[in-house]
């Protein structure tokens, strides 16, 4: 593994890792909240910045079958939520390349 350069967002509304309050994104990026992570309630991203990538595998979620990424928190290594990259269900397409991050797993940063 190579360098990992830390990204600094310059938001007011920052979603950061709850356990070492790296930045991950912004609210700017927040595209639904109504999604079921597996920790509870999760959101749905379309970019997200230091982490890093597990390997791809197939995963039967509530919406059908989906080819995914975990993601990790390239500071502390916590699991963050997942990326998908493939949806095999056309309803389901507009989510290939976005992120799931945990809302158990973030935290709000800035003022809200
Ligand atoms: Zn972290």
């Amino acid at each position: 593994m190579g360098v990992l350069f830390k990204q600094y967002l310059s938001g007011d509304k920052i979603y950061t890792c709850s356990q070492c309050k790296t930045h991950c994104t912004d609210h700017g990026q927040l595209i639904s909240k109504a999604f079921q992570g597996r920790h509870g309630r999760a959101y749905l991203f379309s970019d997200v910045v230091n982490v890093t990538l597990g390997p791809r595998e197939d995963r039967m979620l509530i919406t059908g079958l989906h080819t995914v990424c975990d993601c990790y928190c390239i500071t502390c290594n916590s699991v963050l939520g997942w990326k998908y990259e493939v949806a095999y269900e056309e309803s389901q397409k507009y989510k290939e390349g976005k992120y799931i991050l945990e809302k158990a797993k973030v935290q709000k940063e800035g003022s809200w």
